[in-house]
């Protein structure tokens, strides 16, 4: 036995010094139970055996009928099927000590073969039976190989061990997930059957616009899904302006015409407040409900913010608890609270994917009947993400822009190599508004000392512009005579509110904000933007961000204004995003710049931890053939009762997810 150097005696550590003061309280009450109260006891406390690691059990000694407990290596491992059509699988395993040979056998299990690859050395525990003359365990608990990956012997060795951990990680979180979307299939929802002549066929209608093929394409699966007896677990992912909102207000007629509610749920409160003006403009006369003047068939629109006056929000209440609203916009922080509904149909979390399947699961767990639900991102994510972190969730993806939507051209301005490009920018912007046009100017922080930076934020790097001092720089210099208005975090909730409807109403020309405006904020006459240290934003936020500008029938353009210098890191992250606009490709290159923590979001911490080997960015392949073998697993043995090892694993990981959402509660 070798001791650590803490616990060695010599004149800071005598030998009666107790092992509470070295080893600390927890591990010296564990001791204790041994007997051991100090150094000397420790060092005393003598092997009474060795076994030296990797030492194989003789396998010729085992007796059918013993409990036994066997370290040995896998020889191979083979997939055998059989039954009725071939559709049920035993994996067989071979076991070799040197000598002698064992047989593992599983029954409809076929994964075990992707983690049980030959030379594989592992302990593998069960009773020693024997079929064909040959001795073999059914279903034994394992332990794989960790010497292999702690002590290899070559470099194949560490490499087969480490790709049959991966696969393990992948296999167990997507069990996980296979497990959940079985329990939904369990789970009874009332079916909303599409109504002909409802508000439904009445907004289509009236839509300025035809759907994109691909927006028809998921307005039909929704459709499909909520004319189930089973909620919809949906996740809806596109491209920044692809035109989400219309398909969710689809989904939620949909809803209210069979006279049910609808809740939309937004990250903020100018998100939601914008919803809910968006909304209620799409629908005209049809959100006029029980109005004098409003459509006959109309519903209402209700807003629910947590800074609301208590005049609306009563009336909001009311609203939402007799079923008047067929439609109820508000953030989180409102929804937790409890808001009375008459019939809540279909829950639409817009913009989340930083959420957890928990915080889904507190709104919906309220309810006896199960409402369905739909989730939708900012901005398109790499598959292996939408797998990682949406797992339990069936996906529809809106890849292309509506036609006629203008490309926007994103220029890269090094203001400090080039400051002629830099007052260049500053003309773009005044003769956009010069042709009647409108501008969001972006950066990273408020003001001084504080720390509402964008996500890269990097306290080496060159100082950042405050929005306070650019927008009196602006205001007296580049932009003088402009209507400027101001945007951040830090506002009362009725200030934003009101800048953001004078800037939607087109009564301030250009409006300098932080990245408040990142998020799905919608005004069509906005054709410019300048992002000032577009160094300190991510790839994905500067996609997001230049999504504000080109959404109506003009050209958008895109100032990433930098003083990160030509061949830098910093600066080829902002060639990239200037270089293409497809969404998905720069959501790749973003998640691979990234720590996996910061991929895979706070509320994550619980898968996060449970990956050590497995990159959600770089093993796809991986991750979907884990989910493939998860999901037939599943289906056959939604339990896991012929896998008990499976069934630790993933109550460990279960218990850890769900201890991070109570820590944050
Ligand atoms: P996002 O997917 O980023 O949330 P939005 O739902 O905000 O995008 O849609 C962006 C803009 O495109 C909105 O102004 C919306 O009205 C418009 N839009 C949506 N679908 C279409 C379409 N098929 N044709 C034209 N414009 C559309
Ligand atoms: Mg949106």
């Amino acid at each position: 036995m070798t001791t650590s150097p803490a616990a060695t005696p010599g004149p800071t550590n005598p030998p009666e010094r107790r092992l509470r003061s070295v080893v600390g309280d927890a591990t010296a009450k564990k001791l204790a139970t041994l007997g051991l109260e100090t150094i000397d006891d420790l060092l005393r406390h003598y092997p009474r055996r060795y076994v030296s690691l990797g030492e194989m059990t003789d396998l010729a000694s085992l007796q059918v009928g013993q409990y036994a407990t066997v370290m040995a290596r896998v020889v191979e491992a083979v997939n055998k099927r059989f039954g009725p059509g071939g559709r049920k699988t035993r994996t067989e395993v071979t076991l070799t000590d040197g000598n002698a040979r064992l047989t593992l056998t599983f029954f409809s299990q076929p994964w075990r073969q992707a983690q049980l690859t030959p030379g594989t050395v592992g302990l593998f525990a069960g009773e020693v039976g024997q079929f064909n003359g040959r001795l073999q365990l059914t279903h034994p608990l394992y332990e794989p190989a960790f010497e292999m990956i702690h002590r290899p012997r070559s470099d194949q060795q560490w490499r087969t061990a480490r790709d049959s951990f991966r696969f393990e990680e992948a296999f167990v979180l997507q069990t996980v997930f296979a497990q959940r979307r079985h329990a939904a299939l369990g789970q009874t929802a009332v079916p909303r059957r599409r109504r002909s002549g409802g508000l439904r066929d009445a907004f289509e209608q009236q839509l300025p616009f035809t759907l994109t093929d691909g927006q028809r394409a998921v307005v039909a699966e929704i459709e499909a899904d909520l004319a189930r007896e089973h909620p919809m677990h949906r996740l809806l992912q596109g491209e920044v302006g692809s035109g989400k909102t219309v398909v969710a207000l689809l989904a939620m007629l949909q809803v209210v015409d069979d006279g049910a509610q609808a809740v939309l749920l937004a990250p903020t409160e100018v998100l939601a407040a914008q919803h809910h003006r968006g909304i209620t403009a799409m629908l005209g006369a049809l959100a006029e409900g029980g109005m004098l003047g409003g459509a006959a068939e109309g519903t209402r629109v209700r807003l629910l913010t947590g800074s609301m006056g208590a005049k609306a929000r009563k009336e909001a209440l009311l609203d939402a608890a007799s079923g008047a609203a067929g439609i109820v916009v508000g953030t989180h922080a409102v929804l937790q609270e409890t808001v009375q509904l008459a019939e809540l149909g279909l829950l639409v979390v817009d913009e989340q994917h930083r959420f957890g399947v928990e915080q889904r699961a507190v709104l919906v767990d309220r309810y006896d009947t199960k409402p369905h639900v739909l989730v939708m991102t900012a901005t398109p994510i790499p598959r292996t993400i939408a797998m990682t972190v949406f797992g339990d969730l069936e996906t529809s993806t809106l890849s292309e822009l509506p036609g006629g939507r203008q490309p926007i051209q994103t220029t890269v301005v090094p203001a400090a190599e080039r400051p002629d490009w830099l007052a260049r920018a500053w003309d773009r912007v005044r003769e956009e508004v010069a042709d009647g046009r409108q501008a969001y100017v972006v950066v990273s922080r408020i003001g001084d000392g504080d720390k509402e930076a964008g996500e890269r934020a990097d306290p080496e790097g060159p100082p950042t512009r405050s929005l306070v001092d650019l927008h009196e720089e602006l205001a007296a210099g580049p932009l003088a005579g402009l209507r400027l208005g101001m945007l951040h975090g830090r506002q009362h909730p009725d200030e934003k509110d009101a800048t953001m409807t004078a800037f939607a109403r087109g009564e301030i020309d250009v409006l300098v904000a932080t990245t408040v405006v990142e998020v799905g904020v919608d005004v069509p006459n906005a054709t410019v933007m300048a992002v000032v240290d577009a160094e300190r934003f991510g790839v994905s936020q500067l996609h997001q961000l230049r999504g504000r500008v080109g959404r109506g029938g003009h050209a958008g353009l895109c100032l990433l204004v930098t003083s990160a210098e030509d061949g830098s890191p910093s600066r080829e992250r902002l060639d990239a995003v200037a270089s293409t606009s497809d969404g998905f490709a720069l959501s790749r290159l973003d998640a691979e710049q990234r720590r996996e923590g910061d991929v895979l979001g706070a509320a994550q911490s619980g898968v996060r931890s449970s990956l050590r080997l497995l990159s959600v960015v770089k093993d796809e392949q991986v991750i979907a053939d884990a989910r493939e073998a998860a999901t037939a697993f599943v289906e056959a043995d939604p339990e896991l009762t012929t896998a008990p090892d499976l069934r630790a694993a993933v109550e460990r990981l279960e218990q850890s997810q769900q201890a991070d959402y109570l820590e944050r509660t």
